[in-house]
C-alpha cells in the first residue's frame, strides 16, 4: 500500500507531467499563429490566446491575419471542427500589411513607438519618426494613437516580418514594460522637467499640424 509520501510524490509528479504537457500544447499553438500580435481575437496578443485555446477551451476562429490557414491548422491540432467557421473567417481575412509613416507631417511624439507591440518603429522625440519594414507586422496598432493622423497601412502580396523574431521582440516588449512598471509602482510618480517639456511640445506641434491641415481645407 503506498505511504502518505510515495501519494504526495505521485500526486507532484502527475501535476508536473500535466504542467509540461500543457505547456508543450501552448508553445504547440503559438506556432500556428502568426504573431502580428495585433491583439483582433481580443487578447493581448497570441501567446495569450493560444494559452486561453489550450487552458478554457476558447474558439478557434478569432484571428483574422491568420485566415482560413491558420483556423484549418488549429482545428487539427486541437481536433476541433473549421468547417463551421470558414465562410466567416474568409469573409474577415485580409492581406498583409506593413505601416508607412509620412515624413513630412510626423511631429515627432513618440506616441506611435509606445503603441508598437514588437518595436518596429524608430525614432527620438521630436524627430522624423522611421517604421523597420522588415520587422513590422501589419498589426495597425500605431494608427490610432497618432495625433496628426500621418500613418498610413498599405497592402503587401505577403508578409515582410518573420514570426519567430516577431515572437521574440513581443515578449522581450513585455518584459520590458513589466519592469518598468514594477519601477514605477515602487517610486512616486512625478512628471521630469524633460517630460513636461516633451507634453508641451506636442500639444503645441499638434495644434499647429491641425491648423496646417485646416487652412488646406
Ligand atoms: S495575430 Fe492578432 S488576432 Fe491572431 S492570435 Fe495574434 S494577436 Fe490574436
Ligand atoms: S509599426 Fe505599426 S503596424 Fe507595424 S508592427 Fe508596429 S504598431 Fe504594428
Ligand atoms: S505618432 Fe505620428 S506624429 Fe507621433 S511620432 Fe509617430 S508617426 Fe510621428
Amino acid at each position: 500500500m503506498p505511504t502518505e509520501t510515495m501519494l504526495d510524490g505521485h500526486a507532484t509528479l502527475t501535476h508536473l507531467t500535466n504542467h509540461m504537457n500543457m505547456k508543450s500544447l501552448i508553445e504547440k499553438i503559438d506556432a500556428l499563429l502568426p504573431q502580428t500580435q495585433c491583439g483582433e481575437c481580443s487578447y493581448g496578443g497570441c501567446l495569450p490566446y493560444a494559452k486561453a485555446m489550450a487552458e478554457q477551451n476558447e474558439t478557434i476562429n478569432r484571428c483574422p491575419p491568420g485566415g482560413v490557414k491558420t483556423l484549418i491548422a488549429l482545428a487539427e491540432l486541437l481536433n476541433r471542427d473549421a468547417s463551421v467557421y470558414i465562410e466567416e473567417m474568409m469573409q474577415k481575412e485580409r492581406l498583409p500589411q506593413v505601416a508607412f509613416i509620412r515624413p513630412d507631417e510626423c511631429i515627432g511624439c513618440t506616441k506611435c513607438i509606445q503603441a508598437c507591440p514588437v518595436d518596429a518603429i524608430i525614432g527620438g522625440a521630436k524627430q522624423l519618426h522611421i517604421v523597420l519594414t522588415n520587422e513590422c507586422t501589419g498589426c495597425g496598432l500605431c494608427v490610432t494613437p497618432c495625433p496628426v493622423d500621418c500613418i498610413d497601412m498599405l497592402s503587401l502580396e505577403k508578409i515582410q516580418y518573420q514570426p519567430a523574431i516577431a515572437r521574440q521582440r513581443f515578449q522581450h516588449r513585455q518584459t520590458r514594460l513589466e519592469t518598468e512598471k514594477q519601477q514605477e509602482n515602487s517610486s512616486i510618480p512625478q512628471l521630469s522637467a524633460a517630460e513636461l517639456a516633451r507634453k508641451a511640445y506636442i500639444e503645441s506641434a499638434v495644434k499647429r499640424a491641425k491648423a496646417k491641415k485646416e487652412q488646406q481645407i
